[in-house]
């Protein structure tokens, strides 16, 4: 089993070399016009070990093999499919490659993505006895030797590397997988502090929020950044660049301030009784503070948001205390 390890992490390396001289062949020129094409520099791409699996069917396998690779390993690697029709044949067909590294740089599995509209957007491995996703975040093995006291935290593939591009070198992903307790502890031997830096659609904002609490959980502090009026991290830095989303980390909410900002959606603040409900609804929320001198410190900082006179929102906060029993 130690063995068949070392032969995946073998079998993954020369993997992501191929892919990597794919696309600087002729045949991945439309590979590498799209990765420029999403401004990504030669640096970026060879940092990050980005490729091109072609268009033939089992391209790879065939280069594999003739390393001596038995098609049995490749299979356990993910790399590979086999069906009575086909054979054995490439997982990965006409994609821009993505290696997914772990802490230590090795290939353990890819992320390959197709250029157009085509579905899957993504095709992710599969997970092996290298590759554990919940375990692993893509990003890391560049991130660990930030000297900023927080990682960045965002979806994807391009959302790190568009970050990595434009100077936040501490940026990671959990790549499509909900963060898990072990991503958390993960991130804590390197930082205690997170922003998270999710998309700003609704499946990105209930992310975020679920995140806040499993790295609390592992003494995390987090912090959410909004990338409103963007889909995400590498949109707003294409949009607005580097300094822009400086600021953004600046202006990061925890869990329980971004909350509201979420539950603003929900009522007009500009007419006294919508602002009057989403007070209701805020302290409602407030109420679920137990340590008294946290929910003081959450009451003043509510209170300051949304422009109303701290005792006043105290009171309504006792009296919703009461109304929940
Ligand atoms: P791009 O900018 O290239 O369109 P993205 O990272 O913004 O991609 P999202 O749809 O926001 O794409 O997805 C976030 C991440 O989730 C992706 O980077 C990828 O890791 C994963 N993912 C997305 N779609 C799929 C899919 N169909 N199957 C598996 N994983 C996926
Ligand atoms: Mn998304
Ligand atoms: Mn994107
Ligand atoms: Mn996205």
């Amino acid at each position: 089993r130690a063995d068949t390890k070392a032969i995946l992490l073998e079998i993954n390396k020369l993997a992501a070399q191929y892919y990597y001289v794919q696309l600087k062949n002729e045949q991945g020129a439309h590979a590498l016009a799209y990765l420029k094409n999403r401004e990504l520099s030669d640096d970026t791409i060879r940092a990050f070990g980005l490729g091109y699996s072609n268009k033939y069917s089992n391209d790879l396998y065939q280069y594999l093999r003739s390393k001596g690779y038995q098609s049995e390993m490749l299979l356990k690697a993910g790399l590979v499919s086999m069906d009575e029709r086909q054979g054995v044949y490439d997982k990965f067909w006409n994609r821009v490659m993505f290696p997914i590294m772990d802490a230590n740089s090795r290939v353990i599995g890819f992320g390959g993505r197709v250029m157009g509209d085509g579905k899957p957007k993504y095709l992710n491995s599969p997970e092996t006895i290298i590759f554990d996703k919940s375990r692993n975040l893509y990003g890391l093995n560049r991130a660990r030797s930030t000297k900023k006291p927080y990682f960045l935290l965002c979806e994807g593939y391009m959302d790190v590397i568009s970050l990595h591009q434009a100077g936040f070198t501490n940026a990671v992903a959990s790549l499509g997988t909900a963060l898990t307790a072990g991503h958390a502890s993960l991130i804590k031997r390197y930082v205690q502090e997170v922003y998270l830096t999710y998309d700003s659609d609704e499946a990105g904002t209930k992310a975020a929020l679920r995140a806040v609490p499993i790295l609390k959980d592992v003494g995390i502090t987090a912090r959410i950044i909004r990338m409103e009026p963007y889909k995400d991290p590498d949109e707003f830095i294409k949009n607005l660049g580097a300094e822009a989303f400086e600021e953004r980390i600046g202006k990061a909410r925890n869990g329980f301030m971004f909350s509201l900002e979420v539950l603003e959606k929900d009522y007009d603040l500009h007419t006294p009784e919508g602002k009057t409900d989403f007070m209701r609804e805020a302290a409602r929320r407030l109420t679920e503070f137990d340590e008294e001198i946290e929910r003081k410190n959450y009451i003043e900082a509510v209170a300051a948001a949304y422009h109303v006179g701290n005792e006043d929102l105290q009171k309504l906060v006792a009296r919703m205390a009461i109304q929940a029993g």
